[in-house]
């Protein structure tokens, strides 16, 4: 397992795909124990660094997570053999705003770590599928510490991202129906729960 864990950080350095960071991903996993999280459904695997740590973080958890580019959907895939996890990590090949999950899909947490620009629709398409009292973090609100400069940003392509991300978090903290937690934490991560299930 561990080796496996060092094979992904390097494989992700070499094929520069963004892994959480070691700081967050321990947050994450310390959050799911301390919940008692049994399932989890994340948005964006990459290569499945993170829904493996996140299904070693206890015995009884299972993560549902989705990925649509299919270079990376078989890398995770092959790595979640590799650690036996194939009955703990369900790796789903779609693009996560074109997903159907079965009405009444429930999960204790939402992780969404995927294209960037689009959290706000991915917090509003799947927080029906929040169980009472879960959560929905979400990863990289500090993106490499551009955001809340996004004025000073020179390439439009970069800008625009950022602006993206600043208008979700204001869309997280003028929400009327969840409540927000920002950490300083890795590349900047928010809790969000209902108002009434604190
Ligand atoms: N959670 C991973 C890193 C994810 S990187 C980890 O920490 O280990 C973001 C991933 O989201 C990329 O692999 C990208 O292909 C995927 N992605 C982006 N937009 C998506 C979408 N709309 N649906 C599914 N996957 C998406
Ligand atoms: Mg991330």
């Amino acid at each position: 397992m561990k080796s496996l864990i060092l094979e992904m950080e390097e494989y992700a350095k070499e094929h520069n795909i963004p892994i959480m960071e070691k700081e967050g991903i321990a947050f994450l996993m310390k959050y799911i124990k301390a919940k008692n999280i049994k399932n989890v459904l994340e948005i964006g695997s990459a290569i499945g660094y993170s829904a493996i740590l996140m299904a070693s973080s206890s015995p009884d958890v299972k993560v549902t997570t989705i990925e649509r580019d299919e270079t990376n959907y078989m890398e995770c895939l092959k790595n979640v053999k590799k650690c036996s996890f194939e009955q703990k990590v369900n790796v789903v090949f779609q693009d996560a705003l074109e997903l159907n999950l079965a009405e009444g899909t429930q999960f204790d947490l939402i992780f969404i770590d995927a294209a960037k620009g689009q959290y706000t629709k991915f917090f509003e398409k799947y927080k029906f599928f929040l169980a009472p009292g879960g959560a929905i973090i979400t990863d990289n609100l500090k993106f490499h510490g551009y955001v809340g400069k996004s004025s000073e940003i020179k390439s439009k392509n970069l800008r625009q991202l950022v602006t993206k991300i600043e208008n979700y978090i204001d869309f997280l903290k003028n929400n009327e129906e969840f409540d927000t937690e920002f950490y300083d934490i890795g590349d900047g991560v928010s809790i969000s729960v209902r108002k009434n299930e604190k």
